[in-house]
């Protein structure tokens, strides 16, 4: 690689990525680590049975985050949202590989981001088993890899005519907190209540809750799934185009949070939860009498479950609101398209 500056690069990748306390070796030996960081290459093995499941997302600065964006925040979301492709197949995460670019190694800033990285990795007990680290722009890279029993992954084209469609969590918050976070310093109202509300979406934007449990036990229940990261209206007809249905929601049903519903009107509510993205919840495809296993599930983990729609034969989807047809402002976040709701700076 090309070295950033002050801090050498194997002192770098040492000091902020091998060498952290999650990083134990006991932890190493129940993952399938048999070779991490170091060599040329990490040797991972796989538990007898499984399929290997792979995902990488790119965070850009500027793109998918503020620039000015606490470290902790930008390393904590870059796994954060690769695990959550992971909960949407249903399975279980076990190792990640980090290609971070840095235009310099200043080490307050590196140690922030580990923290971050590391702070999500323990949650759900995934290792640091490699990366890459190159001087540029800011842009963090992570790759997720995890395993399924053979067979058993959740897919978006499972979904059957009849099967309920339902939501975990609420729905808005992360894209209403962006909001909050890009406006201009005094344009957002923090009077009174609304500030710790404020606060509590800006947060949801910052450090994402992957909902990997509820993607476990969705294994065997769902009929289909998949994560929601553009806004429900961007991602939705992916689920039903890959299942070959009609889906229809009732957006009076969409899960809005306290928080979201103190800072602006339901109105808007509805829309960022529709069109905002960066939610990061579960949609999720379930026969009606498989149902009651999923909310039982949801329940477990203390998590909310709201039924949103359903899918019928047919294509594309149809929304309504008080019993009258809706049309979503914006379809979702498109990094190629003319809508485009994400930051722009
Ligand atoms: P190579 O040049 O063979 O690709 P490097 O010198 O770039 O290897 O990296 C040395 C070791 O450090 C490798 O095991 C690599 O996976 C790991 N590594 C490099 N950067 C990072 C990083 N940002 N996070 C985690 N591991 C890293
Ligand atoms: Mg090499």
């Amino acid at each position: 690689m090309n070295t950033p500056s002050d801090v050498g690069e194997f002192e770098l990748i040492r000091r902020y990525f091998q060498h952290h306390e999650a990083q134990r070796d006991d932890s190493h030996a129940q993952r399938g680590v048999v070779l991490g960081i170091g060599d040329d290459a990490a040797l991972l093995r796989l538990p007898e049975g499984t399929d290997l499941v792979a995902a990488v997302d790119t965070l850009v600065a500027g793109r998918h985050f503020l620039p000015g964006t606490a470290a902790r925040s930008i390393g904590y979301r870059a796994l954060a949202v690769n695990l959550s492709d992971l909960a949407a197949m249903g399975a279980t995460p076990a190792w990640a590989t980090l290609a971070l670019t840095i235009p310099s190694a200043n080490a307050h800033w590196l140690q922030e981001f580990s923290d971050g990285v590391f702070d999500i990795a323990r949650q759900h007990g995934v290792i640091l088993v490699g990366g890459d680290t190159t001087r540029g722009p800011l842009t963090v890279s992570v790759q997720i890899l995890g395993s399924v029993p053979r067979g058993a992954a959740l897919r978006r084209g499972g979904a059957k005519a009849g099967d309920v469609l339902a939501v975990s969590g609420t729905l808005g918050d992360a894209g209403a907190g962006l909001k909050f976070a890009a406006a201009a310093p005094g344009a957002v109202d923090r009077s009174g209540a609304r500030a710790a509300a404020v606060d509590a979406l800006i947060r949801r934007f910052d450090y994402p809750t992957p909902r990997v449990q509820l993607g476990l036990a969705a294994r065997g229940v769902a009929s289909a799934a998949m994560d929601i990261s553009d806004g429900l209206a961007g991602d939705l007809p992916k689920l039903a185009a890959a299942s070959n249905l009609h889906a229809h929601v009732y957006v009076e049903r969409l899960p809005l949070s306290a928080a979201l519903c103190t800072t602006v009107s339901e109105a808007q509510a509805r829309e960022w939860a529709l069109c905002a993205g960066d939610d990061y919840e579960l949609l999720l495809a379930a026969s009606p009498a498989n149902y009651p296993q999923l909310d039982a599930a949801a329940r477990q983990l203390n998590l909310t479950l709201t039924i949103i729609g359903e899918l019928s034969s047919g294509s594309g989807v149809s929304w309504s609101a008080e019993g009258a047809d809706y049309t979503p402002a914006a379809s979702g976040f498109d990094h190629f398209g003319q809508a485009s709701t994400q930051i722009t700076v």
